[in-house]
Parts: C-alpha cells; sequence; structure tokens
C-alpha cells in the first residue's frame, strides 16, 4: 500500500546520484576492485532497500550493514546479493544469520566456541574475520589472540569467506598512522593465509580510502558515505578523484507568514527579537524530524535565496525571517538546490561542528522519503 503523507515536508533521494557516484568510483578503481555498498542505519538516513537496490543496479556486488535486523530488512525486500553484517551479532542469533545466508564478522574465540556449542546444524554459517589492525573497536588484535582464533575455526560448522580490517584516519592529510594499519593488516593477513587455504575475499577501505587510491585495496572496497554523494571529509573533498552528487534533499513548505512588528520576539526562550518589521515565516519541520535546536542561525533556501532561521527550533517547527511577503505553500529548501543557490549537509555539519554523517543519520523516520 503507497504510504499517505498529509504533511508538505520530505526528503527527496535521488537514485540517479547514488548510481553515478557509483559507477564513477568503478571507474576510477583498480580492474576487478568490487565495490561494497554500506547501507546501515537505515542508509544513512536515505533509505536501505531504495539505496541497496539502486547500488546493486550500478554495479555494486554486496552489501554491508551494521546489525542483523537491517540485514533481514534486506532480505524481506526480496535481495538476494550478498550481505555482510559488520558489527558483533550475539553467536545465540548465528542460525537466523544461516537461514537467510547473511554473512556475519567473527573475531572472538569465545565467540566461536559459543556457536558450537549449538551444534546440529545442516548448513555451515558464512564469515568475515575482523582485523583491528589500529582502529581500536572491533577485531583480533594481537598475533596471539589471531592464531588462537584460527586454531578455533572449524571448517565443518563455518564457511571462512574474507577478512577485512577498518581504517581510522583515511580521511586525513597525514598518512602515516594509515600505513600503519595496512602493515599491521598485512602481516596479520599473512598469518591468515598460512592456516586459511581456501581463497579469502579481502577488503580494507572505506569511502575515504577508495576516493584516495585506487589500487591496493585488495579484492573490494566498503563504499558508504561517498555512495551518498557526500565527502567523508574536507580534505578528501579537496582531492577528490571525480566529484561526488548529493542525494538527498529535505524540502518544505512555509506554513503561515506574519509581519511582525520591531522589538518582538520569537519562539521559545525568546532568543531573537526583531530590529524593524520583520516577515516571520513557519516552517512545519523541527527536532522530531532530525532537524536539530542546534540548527539556529543556519539558512533555509525560498526563491532561491537564503532566509536565517531564527529563534529556538521547536519539536515540530521552525521560523525564518523572510525578505518579503511569500504566499503559504511556498517551498523552503533545508537541504538541496534551489535555483542558483544550494545549502548541501557539509555546511549544516560544519554548523553543528560534527559530520555529515551524523546529521543525515539523524532525519528521522517522520520525515517521509520519496525517491527520484
Ligand atoms: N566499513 C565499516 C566497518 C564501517 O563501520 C563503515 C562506516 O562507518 C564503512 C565501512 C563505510 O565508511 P564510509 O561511510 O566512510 O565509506
Amino acid at each position: 500500500m503507497k504510504p499517505i503523507n498529509y504533511r508538505p515536508a520530505k526528503i527527496e533521494i535521488d537514485l540517479s546520484a547514488i548510481k553515478l557516484n557509483i559507477k564513477n568510483l568503478k571507474a576510477t578503481l583498480a580492474k576487478g576492485t568490487e565495490v561494497i555498498a554500506v547501507v546501515k542505519a537505515n542508509g544513512y538516513g536515505h533509505g536501505d532497500v531504495q539505496v541497496a537496490k539502486a547500488a546493486l543496479e550500478a554495479g555494486a556486488t554486496q552489501l554491508a550493514v551494521a546489525l542483523l535486523e537491517e540485514a533481514l530488512k534486506l532480505r524481506q525486500a526480496g535481495i538476494t546479493a550478498p550481505i555482510l553484517v559488520m558489527g558483533w551479532v550475539d553467536p545465540i542469533f548465528a542460525d537466523v544469520a544461516i537461514e537467510h545466508e547473511i554473512t556475519l564478522t567473527v573475531f572472538q574465540s569465545s565467540w566461536l566456541e559459543q556457536y558450537y556449542a549449538n551444534f546440529d546444524r545442516q548448513k555451515k554459517l558464512a564469515i568475515h574475520i575482523k582485523l583491528d589492525s589500529g582502529m581500536g573497536r572491533i577485531g583480533l588484535r594481537t598475533e596471539a589472540e589471531l592464531k588462537d582464533f584460527l586454531t578455533k575455526i572449524d571448517h565443518r560448522q563455518l564457511n571462512v569467506q574474507g577478512v577485512f580490517t577498518h581504517f581510522s584516519t583515511a580521511d586525513e592529510p597525514d598518512t602515516d598512522y594509515y600505513q600503519q594499519q595496512l602493515n599491521r593488516f598485512e602481516s596479520m593477513l599473512k598469518i591468515v593465509r598460512t592456516v586459511i587455504k581456501t581463497e579469502l575475499f579481502v577488503h580494507i577501505g572505506n569511502s575515504a580510502a577508495a576516493l584516495r587510491q585506487a589500487s591496493g585495496l585488495f579484492d573490494a572496497v566498503r563504499f558508504g558515505i561517498g555512495m551518498y554523494g557526500l565527502y567523508p571529509s574536507a580534505y578528501i573533498e579537496e582531492n577528490r578523484p571525480f566529484k561526488l552528487k548529493p542525494a538527498l534533499s529535505l524540502k518544505t513548505q512555509l506554513s503561515h507568514v506574519k509581519k511582525v512588528e520591531a522589538g518582538e520576539v520569537i519562539s521559545y526562550g525568546a532568543t531573537y527579537q526583531t530590529n524593524q518589521a520583520e516577515w516571520i515565516g513557519t516552517i512545519p519541520v523541527g527536532y522530531g524530524d532530525g532537524v536539530q535546536r542546534k540548527w539556529q542561525g543556519l539558512d533555509v533556501l525560498i526563491d532561491g535565496k537564503r532566509m536565517p532561521i531564527v529563534g529556538r527550533v521547536c519539536m515540530d517547527q521552525c521560523m525564518v525571517r523572510l525578505d518579503r511577503a511569500y504566499p503559504i505553500g511556498t517551498e523552503v529548501t533545508f537541504i538541496g538546490q534551489d535555483g542558483d543557490e544550494s545549502i548541501q549537509l557539509e555546511e549544516i555539519s560544519a554548523h553543528l561542528e560534527t559530520i555529515n554523517y551524523e546529521v543525515a543519520c539523524l532525519l528521522t523516520d517522520r520525515l517521509p522519503r520519496a525517491y527520484l
């Protein structure tokens, strides 16, 4: 059933931008390097199922998510491509992964023991081994840990498909730590290969790594933020191999317009006072939608022009200072293009002193997504 939306606010996702970003990346990568589309956290707020389907159409060969739930959602949507869950999943749920042909990330000897304790399985669990080369989050870290883990691999119960690691500074200009992680990973991989004789699918790079080096990334890159047309950092943006095309825009309409006399205040806390008689517009979007209170002071686009958000952002509404009267229903762009003006997530995240990833993820489900 088609969802019915009454509110005049929506996130538009341009799936052709997602496809273009993947195609452009594939054209720069060394031949044979595959693209794993990272669609965790509801596709970074863009919609996981729709993005996953577009990414696969554009040439991604696999999908990656953080949670088993996210993988199951993709399967339930009829997606049959390989899916890797990159986060830790409790071994008591391994059979769910087997049943739905979902690959899990494994890196603890104790995990294997718990998994083996529930025997009597007809099918093997597919796993990728995670190596912590210096991110300090999850993964096998020391040689001793790794060797112990490898001795516990039981090929009758496991299909060890791949090995991977994750960089913590791939988006920064200084490559020293990146290189250190790469060196550590390569020596750990050698140890893995002495024990696992079957072919392994090896992947190390996120968007930043994929955008800064075309080769040396083994079998695949895990393309997340860049696929959505967003840069992992300002440094990567400056040194990009091609221009990314942002896929997301957030649009709404003026729900109320009024002239306010000089010296009047706007919104909670009376933090904004008019200097002169001003036209004030009300927008039916607020922090309940992910437009946080700290967006106060940012601009929106109306009629191709920038207008500032004034006064505190409320849960469901906020106010803007207009340059003149506009009719109710006039389009307002929080994120995206209007005429020659554009406001991208990078501008918003800089104002919020955070990263574009976080701003996109925090746009809530209350905002309907429309796919172009
Ligand atoms: N690989 C892992 C393990 C991740 O956690 C993430 C995202 O945080 C990615 C790949 C994708 O990173 P990016 O969005 O920077 O491409």
